[in-house]
């Protein structure tokens, strides 16, 4: 019987480091002044006066060039923390391996679609991802389960791309699939210099229409229930790169800031041969309570129609978890836990998990 051998790399989240700004001033030679002088005779009689003559005039010529560019590029270089000391099933041996990793960069662009008043958390129940297993549509977005009529507000500043109804222009996967929908183009790029937009699907109400800016906070409509949905609620997307392609969409746990003194934790979980796991079930308590899960969350197939984010390769998330200690448990979907290990959600960040289990 061989034993597997288990991977997992915590990485703290780090941001991008500006490159320098470098701005190049050329001089043309400064001109030397000249003096000419003219000595006076030694026996001389009349007394001259010596002459200097200045010439020519000296000119000094600036030229600069304001040529900077700023470029901004993502830094490459996480900062890695590698806890050693995972506890396993005693049978078990970790080989910690650190894996040069795309460097995780908190990039919450985005404010929440309701005000704290409302419902303004996603539905946990069905989050992004999930979808084949339970029955349902793979999820594009995530839901925000507000009574009809509830007012949406835009998560961010941008121009209005599309409002209206996907009968004659498809989003989805079938004519009026979302409804009545907003599509916002963001003043923001991915990191990968790509446009990004949010979509609104199922609103009873639009209240704006296409090219009109609008900024984070601003109302754009109604909550309600048009299109494929069971009951009124908001369902939001973030999509990156074609806004009518279905297979665009991000997590948006990544996109939207948490609350304060709330985190992210995502990660990738892969099998030992590189492929991702696809259903493997990540759950979470209070590190050191005997209490229940908390919250779960199922790792989502990335070959399918769901993307993972270009920079994090992430396929799992749990969004909005209180700054804490979690205890993480990883396990596939038969049921069997691979292990458990601790981990910490600081406030505003996204911890990164890295997981490989052996290839069954
Ligand atoms: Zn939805």
């Amino acid at each position: 019987m061989c034993l597997p051998i288990l991977w997992l790399i915590l990485l703290s989240a780090c941001q991008p480091t500006p490159a320098m700004v470098a701005v190049r001033v050329t001089l043309p030679p400064t001109q030397g002044a000249v003096l000419l002088a003219t000595a006076a005779p030694t026996t001389a009689v009349p007394t001259r006066t010596p002459t200097a003559t200045l010439s020519p005039t000296p000119t000094l010529t600036l030229t600069a060039t304001p040529s900077a560019t700023l470029t901004i590029t993502p830094s490459l270089t996480p900062t890695l923390t590698l806890t050693a000391t995972q506890t396993l099933t005693p049978t078990q041996t970790l080989t910690p391996t650190v894996t040069p990793t795309i460097a995780p960069v908190d990039f919450y662009a985005f404010r929440r679609p309701f005000t704290r008043d409302q419902i303004d958390y996603a539905d946990r129940t069905y989050p992004y991802g999930m979808g084949e297993m339970r029955g349902l549509p793979v999820h594009h977005g995530l839901d925000f389960a507000n009574g009809r009529g509830t007012q949406i507000l835009a998560i961010g500043d941008g121009t209005v791309y599309y409002a209206g109804q996907d009968i004659d222009v498809l989003y989805g996967p079938i004519p009026d699939y979302y409804g009545n929908l907003v599509v916002i183009l963001h003043d923001v790029k991915s990191l990968d210099g790509l446009p990004v937009y949010s979509l609104y699907g199922h609103m009873q109400r639009i209240d704006v229409t296409a090219g009109q800016r609008v900024n984070g906070g601003d109302r754009i409509g109604s909550v309600g229930d048009a299109g494929v949905a069971f009951g009124p609620h908001l369902h939001l997307e973030i999509r990156v790169g074609v806004p009518e392609s279905f297979s665009s969409v991000r997590n948006p746990d990544l996109w939207i800031l948490p609350y304060p003194q709330f985190g992210t934790l995502a990660g990738r979980m892969t099998y030992s041969d590189g492929t991702p796991v696809y259903e493997g079930t990540i759950s979470v308590k209070r590190a050191g309570l005997d209490n229940a899960v908390l919250r779960y969350a199922y790792s989502y197939n990335i070959d399918a129609t769901i993307a993972s984010d270009n920079i994090w390769r992430e396929n799992f998330t749990l969004g909005d978890l209180p700054v804490d200690t979690y205890t993480v448990f990883v396990s596939d979907r038969n049921g069997r836990v691979h292990f458990t290990q601790d981990i910490e959600i600081e406030a505003g960040k996204t911890s990164f998990v890295e997981v490989v289990i052996p290839k069954p």
